[in-house]
């Protein structure tokens, strides 16, 4: 049987620390448990929302009655020397922290610029993180994952449809493992994972629970520096605010509710489009 847990605080689930409850919350271990629950989500004509570390993800309040599935105990992590490269094999929940570790542990290159993401690799590949323009499919090869009919599939990174902070993997498909590929290296990788870390520290509102990037950066400007100029930065709906150290980064001061986030992204969003004509594309992803 398929682990669960019932009517479930998503808050939990969510780094912002915002959300309902979810009248199920499934944590499978295996392929064929994530196969089964797709399938099950198509018999029952039920959406399925997969979830990683919830970095990116904020729920609606109410009760819930989709089939979440969490990449909690789906931690498969192995890896391969080829000369110079080494591939890891990596389940959709494995954490970029626990890749961090080994990266610096063998001194690899390639993911040292996406160091501090707070993500799953799941939840990487299907939102193409990326950071210090480095982006996960720079070093991607492979991904295996389910579609919405539950056949599992493999793609080479190249057959997937993917671009800034998009995948096709948003629309469709469950991630449940990638390979990725790393270098050994004559620098000092823990040296620059540490900078990037003080960096992000300087930078970012750490020290509250936040869902990261609120919109994705428009051509035009930085979606931060826009918020700025329309007065956005450090404004509140309740406890709920865009950072005063991050415009972008939405911050939750102790009782957020979604009521008051969704007020203040609707008012940010008319805001932005009345003073420059830019419409702010959300990067996080609403569960309503
Ligand atoms: C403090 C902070 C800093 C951040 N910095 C960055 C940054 O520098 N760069 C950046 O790109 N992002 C950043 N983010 C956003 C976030 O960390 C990334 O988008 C991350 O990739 C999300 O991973 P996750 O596991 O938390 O995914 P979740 O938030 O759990 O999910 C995000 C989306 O992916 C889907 N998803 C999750 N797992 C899977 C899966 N296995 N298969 C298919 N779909 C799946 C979810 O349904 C949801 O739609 C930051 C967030 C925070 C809070």
């Amino acid at each position: 049987m398929i682990d669960f847990e019932e009517y479930v605080d998503l808050s939990k689930f969510s780094t912002i620390r915002i959300g309902g409850k979810a009248k199920r919350v499934y944590f499978p271990k295996n392929i064929e448990e994530v196969q089964y629950l797709i399938k099950k989500s198509l018999d029952e004509d039920k959406k399925y929302v997969p979830i990683g570390v919830g970095s990116n993800l904020i729920f609606k309040d109410g009760v819930l009655d989709y089939i979440f599935i969490s990449t909690k105990n789906l931690k498969g992590f192995s890896f391969e020397e080829k000369g110079e490269h080494i591939k890891l094999f990596l389940e959709a929940g494995v954490s970029f922290k626990t890749v961090l570790e080994f990266v610096k542990k063998y001194n690899l290159e390639g993911f040292e610029n996406l160091s501090g993401i707070p993500a799953s690799i799941g939840g990487a590949v299907a939102m193409n993180a990326g950071a210090f323009g480095t982006e996960i499919f720079d070093i991607l090869e492979e991904v295996t994952w389910i579609d919405n009919q539950g056949s599992i599939l493999k793609s080479k990174k190249e057959e997937i449809n993917h671009s800034y902070r998009y995948t096709s993997f948003q629309k469709e498909g469950f991630v449940y493992s990638a390979t990725i590929i790393l270098k050994k290296s004559d620098k000092d990788i823990s040296k620059i994972i540490k900078e990037h870390l003080i960096e992000r520290n300087k930078k970012q509102p750490l020290n509250l629970p936040t869902s990261g990037s609120t919109y994705k950066n428009p051509k035009e400007a930085p979606a931060g520096y826009l918020l700025e100029k329309a007065g956005f930065k450090g404004k509140k709906v309740g406890d709920v605010g865009f950072s005063e150290k991050h415009a972008n980064f939405l911050v939750n001061y102790g009782n957020g509710t979604f009521s008051q986030l969704i007020n203040l992204l609707q008012n940010a969003e008319n805001t932005v489009e009345t003073l420059f004509g830019i419409n702010l594309e959300r990067e996080i992803k609403i569960v309503q």
